[in-house]
């Protein structure tokens, strides 16, 4: 009973919500901020020289921003959504939070270093879940970008948003950190995400095991069977160092992308998790059904 309320509840917020966020005002904002990105991108191109705007990066730019635009209409919504279905959990499990005076006292610096680790922990493992097979669909959106670039970073499906919010609103919830450095943090991970999707090979030289570099997350976009599913983190490579996911043999120079995932077609992007998940769905019940008839079938059946 209580998850249908909520489940109820749930849909007729998310309705509401997108009727109330999903404005002109919004999208011209969001289109404004987004000029400014792909102007930021084209200086910081000519600054390290490595952006050649050829069609392909167009056509990955544009789709990159269709789906940001899209996405920043509707996530505010999904935000509160996921806030109250995670606020609701707690509540019914009564899982005690660490109290908030657990940070008081400690300087700014430490407290935000805190809350950068502990976002990446989450996301660590809200990414390790996302290669898995069936969260699989919604993730390949991220990496369907055949050309990757700082936009990349906002192509992502909306129902990222959900799982990765999810991660964060159960760990960071349950530390208990201060509202404000939680704001320093997300910026933190936004920037360092860019510059990670940034088109060049930098490593960190001798310090490529503190922070990721642009070529550990290049490796993670390589369509390669060896680097499937490695260099999880998105800030920290210790993570992927300490659970075995790790990967980075030089330079890159693979092909990134995803097989069997559109390039940049967003209505394609948009629908692909829910194609995906039918495919995965049919192929499940044949297997099913497969294996009633094998033991239904009296020829295998042991003799006496
Ligand atoms: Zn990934
Ligand atoms: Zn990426």
């Amino acid at each position: 009973m209580w998850l249908w309320e909520t489940l109820v509840g749930l849909i007729v917020w998310t309705a509401k919500g997108i009727a109330e966020h999903a404005t002109t005002t919004r999208f011209l904002a969001s289109f404004g901020f987004f000029l400014l990105v792909v102007l930021a991108q084209r200086v910081a191109g000519r600054l390290v020289g490595y952006v050649a705007w050829t069609r392909a990066l167009l056509k990955s730019a544009a789709a990159s921003l269709g789906i940001a635009l899209l996405n920043f209409s509707v996530y505010p919504t999904l935000l509160a959504m996921t806030s109250h279905g995670v606020e609701r959990l707690w509540l019914f499990l009564r899982v005690p939070r660490l109290p908030a005076s657990t940070w008081q006292g400690l300087p700014l610096w430490l407290v935000a270093l805190i809350v950068v680790v502990a976002y990446d922990f989450a996301d660590y493992w809200n990414h390790r879940l996302m290669h898995s097979k069936w969260v699989w669909p919604i993730h390949a959106i991220h990496h369907s970008d055949p050309v990757i670039t700082p936009l990349a970073t906002h192509r992502v499906h909306p129902f990222e948003g959900l799982v990765m919010w999810t991660s964060y609103f159960v760990l960071l919830g349950w530390l208990n950190l201060p509202q404000g450095t939680l704001g320093i943090g997300a910026v933190i991970l936004l920037l360092h995400n860019e510059y990670v999707h940034m088109n060049v090979d930098w490593n960190h030289g001798p310090l490529w095991f503190l922070v990721a570099s642009p070529r550990f997350h290049r490796w993670h976009h390589a369509d390669v069977p060896q680097a499937h599913g490695k260099n999880l983190a998105n800030v920290f490579p210790a993570f992927d160092l300490l659970f075995g996911t790790y990967y980075n043999p030089g330079p890159c120079t693979e092909r990134v992308g995803a097989e069997g995932v559109p390039e940049n077609d967003v209505v394609k992007l948009m629908l692909f998790p829910f194609v995906a998940w039918a495919k995965l769905a049919g192929a499940w019940t044949s297997r099913l059904r497969s294996r009633f008839r094998r033991t239904g079938d009296p020829g295998s059946t042991p003799g006496p």
